[in-house]
């Protein structure tokens, strides 16, 4: 049977395992327009990302983790501005209608939308090359959301999870990687456990509602830490400087990359979808705290200053500064 559009939407689109109904949501999937209302105090938060197939995610990717990773990157911009998911569009290009792509496709975003309590409702669906873009929306009491141009001097910055696996999974999958042209994985080391890493980022959204009230400024580190934390630096007018030893990373990227490496893959190396936030110091402790409770891992990295960019204090104690090489597209 030849699929028509209407019958991808109704089959595998606009089903209670995606479109399901939530508070907030008057009207999903099918009609001119969905429509949404928001609780009278507080704020609609909006964010869209377009992931191009070979640019955003390897061409041969399963459907279900190019899903998983469409979704997890936009709700980590929520994350980031301490805002709830409500619901997201999906513009869909495809090249074909293939039957069971689109299933495991569906199936990979219900995953995520399901434990974020995010339902799909409206977008649109036409030919071409593969590329998904997701516009998500979220709900943040008015005048709590986090923005990157908070950031004061003395404040402490922090970094959620560990840093570069993306990175070094990216390599294990043999992909060129824009970094160093030197950065090589150890011949001995096995970076399977963090192809999740890079296929399906979690959102530290709930640790980030958690924290709501106490973070100065706050970025997802989709680019490196370098080039995001540079974002909060420019917004806010200062520097900041950082510790090498203090950077966290996991066992198997220790595992897979020399120190040098390790040190690339976390500033510039990007994809790690953690989050980056500046909290002055009477309520730092407030702040892992939360994580505690989220079972998250928080590291304290380096502090912001009256300075010029970034500037690391290395392994040896030698103050360099950094230049940020985080991913360019144009
Ligand atoms: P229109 O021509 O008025 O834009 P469409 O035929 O594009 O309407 O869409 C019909 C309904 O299906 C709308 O509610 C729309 O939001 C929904 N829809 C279309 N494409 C998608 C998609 N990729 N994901 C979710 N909903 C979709
Ligand atoms: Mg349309």
């Amino acid at each position: 049977m030849a699929y028509s559009e209407f019958d991808i939407i109704k089959n595998f689109l606009a089903t209670s395992d995606l479109s399901f109904s939530r508070g907030g949501v008057e009207l999903g999937i099918g009609d001119d327009a969905a429509i949404i209302k928001p609780p009278l105090d507080q704020n609609l938060v909006v964010s869209l990302d377009v992931l191009a197939s070979g640019v955003h995610f390897p061409s041969d990717a399963e459907p279900d983790v190019i899903a998983r990773r469409a979704l997890g990157v936009n709700l980590s911009d929520l994350a980031a501005m301490a805002a709830d998911p409500l619901c997201f569009t999906l513009g869909l290009t495809i090249p074909e209608i293939n039957e069971n792509w689109i299933q495991q496709f569906a199936d990979g975003l219900s995953t995520v939308a399901r434990k974020f309590n995010c339902p799909l409702v409206g977008g649109d669906l036409s030919s071409g090359p593969l590329q998904i873009a997701i516009q998500v929306h979220g709900l943040v009491p008015e005048g709590q959301a986090t923005l990157r141009s908070g950031a004061q001097i003395g404040d402490s910055i922090l970094v959620t999870g560990t840093l570069g696996d993306a990175a070094v999974a990216l390599l294990g999958l043999g992909y060129q990687s824009h970094l160093d042209s030197n950065l090589e994985l150890l011949g001995w080391a096995d970076p399977q456990p963090l192809f999740e890493r890079y296929f399906s980022p979690s959102p530290r959204v709930e640790f980030a509602i958690g924290c709501r009230g106490l973070v100065n400024a706050a970025i997802d580190i989709s680019d490196g830490l370098l080039s995001d934390l540079s974002h909060i630096l420019r917004a806010s007018g200062f520097g900041a400087e950082i510790e090498e030893v203090t950077l966290p990373f996991s066992t198997t990227a220790q595992a897979c990359l020399s120190e040098k490496m390790l040190l690339q893959a976390c500033l510039n190396g990007g994809d790690d979808y953690e989050l980056c936030l500046v909290v002055s110091q009477d309520l730092k402790d407030r702040v892992f705290q939360a994580a505690k409770k989220f079972d998250l891992p928080l590291t304290e990295v380096g502090i912001i200053k009256d300075v010029d960019g970034v500037r690391l204090k290395a392994r040896d104690g030698t103050m360099v500064a950094v230049k940020s090489d985080g991913y360019i597209h144009f």
